[in-house]
């Protein structure tokens, strides 16, 4: 039964915690507020707020230990605007440029769990990764603690090399930055344990079911109908792809061609 999977007739009523309208009235919330001022020395005292952010994880359902110890190691204040580093470890996405966004803590977390769901993680860890829509490379850094090889795939190349800045004093050797249209998936790095997008299409591309591994597992974003998207889970098995409707989410789009 390999055949594509289509997207969910209907969403039967059901509502992720992710709902757009929660993480824009956090910030609505914020702007009206006086600015604070930076911390300063954040990337030193960062380690106290990131640890709250991995608590409140925690108590939201993420319950995978290495997920919760990647996202408490991993800087995201480092890679985000200097302007917006003291939101940097609220569960909110933020703006990196080009009409893109870094994805929320909450979110990343729990695709992230979902990954290492895989069945062909389970014995013997999250093998080969591929992350379609770098952006600035945040969740590449989390995934870089948790797969094997991580290959990330941007479409922007103004975006590729932010990411490429961002992630070089932390001398990930398993990360590996494309610059590609990544609806195409990468067929060089193939196959992969793990798929994971950034960006929400309106139907999953042929090349990323292709790419996948036997016990792989990918997590995308998709459309939902009514202009709504829900967070798709499709597992390879011997008998064909296996997919699971999850909750409402919120991605940017995922768009063809390199610019
Ligand atoms: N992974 C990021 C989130 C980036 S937002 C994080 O860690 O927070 C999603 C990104 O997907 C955007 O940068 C967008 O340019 C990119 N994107 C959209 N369509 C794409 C495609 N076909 N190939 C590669 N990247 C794509």
């Amino acid at each position: 039964m390999q055949r594509r999977p289509g997207f969910p007739a209907r969403l039967d009523g059901r509502q992720g915690p992710s709902a757009p309208a929660a993480a824009s009235a956090t910030r609505a919330g914020r702007g009206a507020a006086a600015p604070a001022p930076v911390p300063q020395g954040l990337g030193l005292d960062s380690a106290a707020v990131r640890a709250r952010m991995v608590q409140r994880l925690a108590a939201s359902g993420i319950t995978a230990a290495p997920v919760l110890q990647a996202m408490g190691t991993v800087e995201r204040h480092r890679f985000v605007d200097t302007a917006l580093v003291n939101q940097a470890y609220e569960d909110t996405s933020l703006p990196i440029g080009l009409g893109q966004t870094i994805s929320k803590p909450s979110v990343v977390a729990r695709m992230t769990e979902l990954l290492l769901g895989a069945e062909c993680a389970r014995a013997a860890g999250l093998g080969r990764v591929l992350e379609i829509g770098t952006g600035c490379g945040y969740q590449a850094a989390v995934l870089a603690r948790l797969a094997r090889e991580v290959y990330t795939i941007e479409r922007l190349r103004a975006l590729h090399e932010k990411a490429r800045d961002y992630l070089r004093p932390l001398r990930l050797a398993n990360v590996h930055l494309i610059l590609g249209d990544g609806m195409l998936g990468y067929a060089a790095g193939a196959p992969y344990a793990g798929i994971i997008s950034a960006a929400g299409g309106e139907s999953l591309p042929q090349q990323w079911c292709d790419q996948l591994a036997m016990g792989g597992r990918l997590v995308a974003p998709l459309a939902g109908g009514g202009g709504r998207q829900v967070l798709l889970v499709v597992d390879k098995t011997p008998q064909g792809l296996k997919q699971s409707v999850l909750e409402a989410v919120h991605f940017v789009p995922l768009k063809s061609g390199i610019a």
